[in-house]
């Protein structure tokens, strides 16, 4: 096992990683920009480095300040997290290029993964069911455009191949606006992901989200941890996740989550992974593959007892699975809660200092989080100061202590999503289970 790791991130999840290396005898560095000094991570962590100044072009997306963070405090491996450089390839060859080892799969697969064009082909020959439509990058030639969306069949979604963050995708309904729909991507895409490739297919109108966790070592062993459901989303971005998937049986979940197994024993794949999949009619159809830790990993953790972080350290060292797929045992349901700094209404970030807080507890509660009384939340970053996750024995269960969590928690002195939270948890269509992706907006009147 390492000894010293850089956590090359900030917030929750960096907190999260350090608790993880305390728990293995691993030392840690914290990188933090200058105004993140009082970061509650960074108070715990061994030791710490200043990469740089707020703006996170210069801190958190310095390549070459986190290298010789590693390389002064004698380090021998990265963490990235999730968002910053986590799917950046550049970064993780560089890591391996200085004598470090990246905490994720190999700088090849980020780049397949990355490119959602390549991914869907590499999932296509390792028989992941896809979202119809050919995945080939649209060229400037309108007429087979046009023929391509007749193939399809309309509504089609036009989006760019090395799009994120649910930017980046347009919706089209009709001939008439195709072309003006292609070139406006494009220029898009071009701008926000430095890459003006973009691709056309079926815009599947009801769909839920639903995501499978996988994890895979050096040694040829892959195993999954069945799948979360994602499916309340604001702009394509989730706001409550929940495992499992409410109404997917035991044999769609073996089924598909063999599936992922396979096709990442195929593609060589190394470390934690999520294949995010829409679902519609009984049907999955695969969206993308991130290579990173994710944000609502705790709602399978909750639900398989098993330490998802931890284990990126295992693989990353060297080591077999620690567990075998029989070992696996999924018990009750887990619900998480994003929170964050913003306004409950308008959605606009809130940042500030936070006055009082109170972290909700009791049977089956998890609050992850970074805040504390007196903290600065920082106008740079995401607006995410946290999750709540609630498990139970039954949904009804995991439902009831989030929304007791969701009352007992106190965050004084910014505006928070809480009300939001409780607006859904309370909400009947989601305590029956199952909506589909639209259903938040709707609900909201977005
Ligand atoms: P990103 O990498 O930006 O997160 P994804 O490809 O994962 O983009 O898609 C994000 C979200 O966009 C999905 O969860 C879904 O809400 C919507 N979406 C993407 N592709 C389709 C599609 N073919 N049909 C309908 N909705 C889609």
């Amino acid at each position: 096992m390492f000894s010293k790791i850089v956590i090359a991130n900030r917030g929750e999840i960096a907190l999260r990683i350090l608790r993880a290396c305390r728990e293995l005898g691993i030392k840690t560095v914290a990188v933090h920009s200058d105004v993140d000094r009082d970061l509650k991570h960074v108070h715990f962590t061994d030791e710490s480095v200043c990469i740089g100044p707020a703006a996170s072009a210069d801190s958190y997306l310095n390549i070459p300040a986190i290298i010789s963070a590693a390389e002064v405090t004698d380090a021998e491996a990265i963490h990235p997290g999730y968002g910053f450089l986590s799917e950046n390839a550049d970064f993780s060859e560089k890591v391996q290029q200085s004598g470090f080892t990246f905490i994720g799969p190999n700088p090849d697969t980020i780049r397949l993964m990355g490119d959602k064009i390549s991914a869907k082909k590499a999932m296509q020959a390792a028989g992941i069911p896809c979202v119809p439509g050919n995945g080939e990058p649209l060229t400037d030639n309108d007429q087979k455009n046009l023929s391509l969306a007749k193939e399809i069949g309309y509504p089609i979604i036009i989006k760019a191949a090395g799009g994120g963050g649910g930017r980046g995708m347009r919706t089209v309904h009709t001939d008439a606006t195709l072309l003006n729909a292609i070139s406006l991507t494009k220029a898009e895409a071009g701008t926000a992901f430095n890459n003006d490739t973009v691709y056309m297919e079926k815009f599947l109108e009801n769909p839920r989200h639903i995501e499978f966790q996988i994890l895979a070592d050096s040694h040829g062993n892959a195993i999954h941890l069945g799948e979360r459901d994602c499916s309340m989303q604001r702009r394509h971005q989730k706001v409550v996740e929940e495992a499992p998937a409410p109404g997917i049986t035991e044999e769609q979940r073996q089924t598909m989550g063999q599936r992922c197994v396979k096709a990442c024993l195929d593609i060589g794949y190394l470390g934690a992974g999520t294949f995010e999949f829409l679902y519609e009619n009984g049907e999955f159809f695969f969206i993308e593959m991130n290579t990173r830790v994710q944000v609502e990993h705790p709602v399978t953790e909750m639900i398989t007892n098993f330490d998802i972080v931890k284990e990126q350290f295992r693989i990353a060292a060297g080591e077999p699975l620690s567990v075998t797929q029989d070992q696996i045992r999924f018990t009750g349901h887990a619900v998480e809660c994003r929170l964050n700094a913003e306004d409950p209404v308008t959605f606009m970030p809130c940042p500030g200092t936070i006055k009082q807080v109170h972290i909700p507890g009791g049977p089956g509660i998890r609050c992850e989080t970074h805040i504390y009384n007196g903290y600065t939340v920082p106008p740079y970053y995401d607006s995410m100061i946290g999750k709540l996750i609630a498990h139970g024995d039954t949904r009804d269960s995991a439902i009831a202590r989030m929304n007791t969590a969701l009352s007992e928690i106190v965050i004084d002195g910014i505006k928070t999503n809480i009300p939001l939270q409780q607006n859904i948890i309370n909400d009947t269509a989601f305590a029956a289970g199952g909506q589909n992706i639209h259903y938040l907006e709707k609900k909201l009147g977005l």
